[in-house]
């Protein structure tokens, strides 16, 4: 689905990957670990089309979009969820799900396929974006993103900085997406997290892949990862 190779991306004068090589698979969810500057967002956000400073090749589904403006990335299927989650505050969450610029004719999911995944919503259909959890609130922008037509998700550390009981729940939400054969790229440093949710492992070092694991793999070596990451 995702292909990426020789991918080199820069800050002006200072490069930040230095020959990314990675695929990922239809139906795959997949992590990026690595330490802190090893270039996991530049990676995220090149793929999106967020960072253009790159030479290299990105292919989804066999076209080339490395030069792609971002927004026809997400026409051809990528979907970025946001970090800070992109909920309308002031709108309920039916509202967040239904507005015209979310919902895709195309889409693999329909608003009541996505009730389904997500009882929460819609239970909560009526209910101000704001006075969401921050578990739902990252339901609803994955929900989002779903019905926009995206068939890779790209997340950027959707467990950090929540509460375990959250970070079980997103675990439950990736899970329900992967169910859906929706595909995953997610960079995440939660070691033991990842090796809940993911297929495969990439591991980045100083801007390169150091090494690309299966699940089994990366559980077994779970204690060399988290001492090499400095947790
Ligand atoms: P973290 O876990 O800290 O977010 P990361 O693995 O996501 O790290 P990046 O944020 O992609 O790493 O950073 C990769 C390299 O690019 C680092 O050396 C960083 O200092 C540099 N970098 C990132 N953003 C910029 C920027 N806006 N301008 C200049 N250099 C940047």
């Amino acid at each position: 689905m995702l292909e990426i190779t020789g991918l080199q991306a820069f800050y002006g004068e200072a490069q930040a990957l230095h020959g990314v090589d990675l695929r990922v698979d239809e139906g795959e969810v997949v992590t990026l670990v690595g330490r802190n500057g090893a270039g996991k967002t530049t990676l995220l956000r090149s793929i999106m089309g967020l960072h253009r400073d790159v030479r290299g090749s990105i292919t989804l589904n066999g076209a080339e979009i490395t030069t792609l403006a971002s927004h026809k990335r997400a026409r051809q299927g990528l979907g970025w969820v946001q970090d800070d989650r992109g909920i309308y505050a002031s709108l309920t969450v039916e509202e967040n799900l239904t507005l015209p610029t979310v919902t895709h004719p195309d889409s693999a999911w329909s608003l009541s396929e996505v009730y389904e995944a997500f009882p929460v919503l819609a239970d909560r259909r009526r209910a101000p974006g704001t006075t969401l959890s921050g578990g739902e609130q990252q339901m609803l922008a994955v929900a989002r993103v779903l019905l926009t037509g995206a068939r890779l998700l790209l997340m950027d550390e959707p467990s950090e900085g929540l509460a375990p009981v959250i970070v079980q729940q997103i675990r439950d939400i990736l899970l329900r997406v992967k169910e859906q054969g929706t595909t995953v790229l997610l960079v995440e440093q939660n070691v033991k997290f990842a090796s809940t949710v993911a297929d495969r492992h990439y591991v980045l070092a100083e801007g390169a892949v150091a090494a690309n694991l299966d699940n089994s793999e990366f559980t077994q070596r779970q204690d060399e990862l988290l001492t090499y990451l400095g947790m």
